[in-house]
């Protein structure tokens, strides 16, 4: 009975300190990225006022780092307002469609060697949603089918309406994920050791990735065969 009751008591203890360390990450997270937002601003002004001159590269370099660091603080802040339940949604009806259509050329305008096939079974697809949390999970899917498919050019993205819900798969010809390894790429902050050398990442885009699609009452899984590459899905329910 001792034994029972320590063993609640370090438990209790365990979550505490786990939410405290999720509501220090939350709140250090917003006081990270507040200055970051206003540096790239400056940045990207001060990029304009150099056009054409030869240092402007100097500043184009700095942009893209400082961008690279906003993301991972936001990823790092989403994994804690994910454990702490405080990822709220900001709700509208849109168009998945053509916030698809944008998300795919706004990546096709990043210079990549990959040629994004998109086919829509329909030019009209409805959801209640939060639009910039949808478009993070497309691009989060979009991206990794970029960045684990080196060499390869192809990626398809299929959506369609199945079961009254809406259905989009991101298919990359890549380097495709080890079939033990296929149930732990959804945990956060894990990584497939074999890549982890090869690929930069912290490993927390599919766990929140997957939590935003679950909150707005979809799902999301994948499908690969190693060495045929990767196919993601996610589901939202139809508007
Ligand atoms: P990150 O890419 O930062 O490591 P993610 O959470 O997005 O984090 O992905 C977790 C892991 O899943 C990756 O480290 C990688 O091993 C694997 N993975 C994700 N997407 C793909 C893909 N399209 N092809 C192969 N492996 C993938």
């Amino acid at each position: 009975m001792e034994i029972e009751r320590q063993k609640k008591i370090f438990t209790e203890q365990l979550e505490h300190i786990a939410t405290q360390k999720s509501e220090f990450m939350a709140m250090a997270g917003h006081e990270l990225n507040t200055p970051l937002t206003v540096l790239i601003a400056n940045l990207q002004v001060l990029e304009q006022l150099m056009d054409g001159q030869d240092t402007v590269k100097y500043v184009q370099n700095t942009i893209n780092q400082v961008n690279k660091l906003h993301a991972l603080i936001s990823d790092l802040l989403d994994v804690s307002k994910i454990q702490i339940g405080q990822l709220i949604l900001l709700k509208e009806k849109c168009n998945l469609y053509a916030l698809l259509s944008e998300s795919v050329n706004s990546i096709r305008n990043m210079k990549i060697n990959h040629q994004i096939i998109f086919n829509s079974t329909r030019k009209v697809l409805p959801v209640y949603a939060d639009i910039r949390r949808i478009e993070q999970v497309f691009k989060n899917l979009l991206t990794n089918a970029i960045k684990y498919s080196p060499g390869q050019k192809e990626i398809f993205i299929d959506a369609t309406i199945e079961d009254h819900k809406i259905l989009i798969s991101v298919q990359d010809t890549g380097i495709g994920i080890p079939a033990g390894e296929l149930k732990n790429i959804f945990s956060s902050y894990y990584r497939v050791p074999v890549q982890a050398s090869t690929f930069t990442g912290v490993g927390v885009g599919l766990y929140v990735t997957r939590e935003i699609v679950k909150l707005h009452g979809g799902d999301l899984w994948v499908n690969n065969e190693i060495g045929e590459g990767s196919k993601f899905y996610f589901t939202l329910p139809l508007a």
